[in-house]
């Protein structure tokens, strides 16, 4: 596979770089503390070596730094959006670095990737050393899944050894994370849980296939994606769906086995979901920090939702993948009427419960799923619809910025990144027009958005938008 190498100079191309100060300064910013609700009064925020140096008064001000004046203005952390696939086509980073920078995120977790490490790392490493303009990443794609797999390029493992022999392999690659899929037996599953813990990495993933959420806690996985999984939990019969599945892979053609019997899930979770049941899951969930990436755009998908031809967030894709988004999918053709309507429910079960789950204190990681791979999701759009998601759920605009903001750092143990704003911590910054904690709009079009200190201002960022992207 070969693939373009992203100079800064590619991305910036005007002279929004041109930063050839010591340091930059927010000046009359207001300062959003997004963990505790609360909104500075107005500030200096000092920037250099893409970290905030102070904040304080003007007075404070070396010479020869660079002011930037933030009056009526709002700066909150960046963005992360904690599920993505960055890593599908050698083209990839590039367009979803500008898609997801415009759009104010600086942080993306991928979570599989077609790319070899090596190369994933590099580009991770351009990103942090500046070589390249582009969100921080967290590289969790090294998905371990049973034979043959469910995508090209997975771990394998179909034993508890060899579950063990693949977690050696992925901390000595240098992997942020085990990734578990939907194919793994249980015992294979509770043999990578405990081989990733023992090597010091974090279990996310997919609940799989053959396991109930129950066995995921006792195996302590760390992450979930996706919430479909959470809301059969609050069904009294998911132990059985589970069981029915594991005798559908035992026959000859596993695959066709399971998706038909999986197609009759949702009814039986719309028909027994228990408001009981999920609140004993739930609570149980929160108490291990079983933190779930919901993905809940992904569901627009299934409902028919499409972006116009000549959107903005549409005109930012290359045409290959424009072309191959219009083309017909199984997925689709396969709706009934009677199965659309089953869908709608089973997505308004999901909002519901991911309400009752942020109540009941479990921890949300905003995510999409995007990639040039998935139809209808986009590197940075998708992010912000997400968010809107969980405000029509019923989370605050603070509650929805917090699983973007703060849970995400901390949950990936940064150092220097924790979502506040404050003395020490990366310069990973948006400033806004208005005060996100009165409504997310304002995310939509940011006045600025900061990456490692750089700052690219409205015009920077119109020039991303309209960049060709092949
Ligand atoms: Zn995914």
């Amino acid at each position: 596979m070969k693939y373009r190498v992203i100079p800064a100079a590619l991305l910036i191309a005007s002279g929004a770089m041109a930063q050839d100060v010591r340091s930059l300064v927010l000046s009359d910013v207001r300062v959003v503390d997004i963990a505790r609700g609360a909104v500075s009064a107005p500030v200096s925020v000092v920037i250099s070596d893409g970290a905030i140096a102070a904040i304080g008064t003007l007075d404070d001000i070396a010479p020869g730094s660079a002011i930037h004046d933030a009056k009526g203005q709002f700066l909150i952390p960046g963005l992360w959006d904690s599920h993505v696939h960055l890593f599908t086509s050698a083209d990839e980073p590039e367009t979803a670095f500008r898609m997801a920078i415009v759009n104010g995120v600086t942080g993306l977790r991928d979570m599989g990737a077609l790319w070899p490490i090596a190369d994933q790392q590099a580009l991770r490493d351009a990103t942090e050393s500046g070589a390249t303009v582009g969100p921080r990443l967290i590289l969790s794609g090294a998905w371990v899944d049973a034979s043959p797999g469910s995508w090209p390029g997975m771990f394998l493992a179909d034993t508890p050894t060899a579950a063990q022999q693949v977690v050696a392999r992925i901390a000595d690659e240098g992997w942020d994370a085990v990734k578990a899929y939907s194919m793994l037996d249980g015992a294979t599953y509770a043999a990578l849980a405990e081989a990733a813990h023992r090597a010091g990495l974090k279990l996310v993933g997919h609940v799989p296939e053959r396991v109930t959420l129950s066995d995921a806690l006792d195996a302590g996985q760390d992450g979930i994606e996706h919430f479909g999984r959470v809301t059969k939990a609050c069904s009294p019969r998911e132990r059985a769906m589970v069981d029915r599945v594991a005798t559908a892979l035992d026959a000859d053609n596993p695959r066709d086995a399971m998706i038909a019997e999986m197609t009759g899930h949702n009814r039986i979770v719309l028909d027994t979901w228990d408001a009981a049941l999920c609140g004993a899951v739930l609570a149980r969930m929160a108490r291990a920090g079983m933190h779930v990436s919901p993905t809940l755009v992904v569901a627009g998908f299934y409902t028919g939702r499409k972006a116009a031809p000549d959107s903005p967030r549409m005109r930012m894709l290359p045409q290959a993948v424009r072309d191959a988004w219009a083309g017909p999918d199984f997925r689709l053709d396969a709706m009934t009427d009677d199965l659309r309507a089953i869908a709608d429910a089973a997505i308004a079960l999901d909002h519901r419960t991911l309400a009752l789950a942020h109540a009941a204190g479990v921890p949300i990681l905003a995510s999409t799923d995007a990639s040039f791979a998935n139809p209808q999701l986009f590197h940075g759009f998708s992010l912000l619809d997400e968010l809107d998601l969980y405000v029509a759920a019923g989370l605050t605009p603070r509650e929805a910025l917090y699983t973007a903001t703060v849970a995400p750092p901390r949950f990936f143990r940064l150092r220097d990144q924790d979502g506040s704003i404050a003395p020490g911590r990366r310069a990973d910054l948006v400033l806004l027009d208005a005060n996100p904690l009165e409504g997310l709009a304002t995310l939509r079009d940011p006045a600025a958005v900061i990456l490692r200190g750089v700052m690219l201002d409205r015009g920077a960022l119109a020039e991303m938008r309209a960049a060709d992207p092949g």
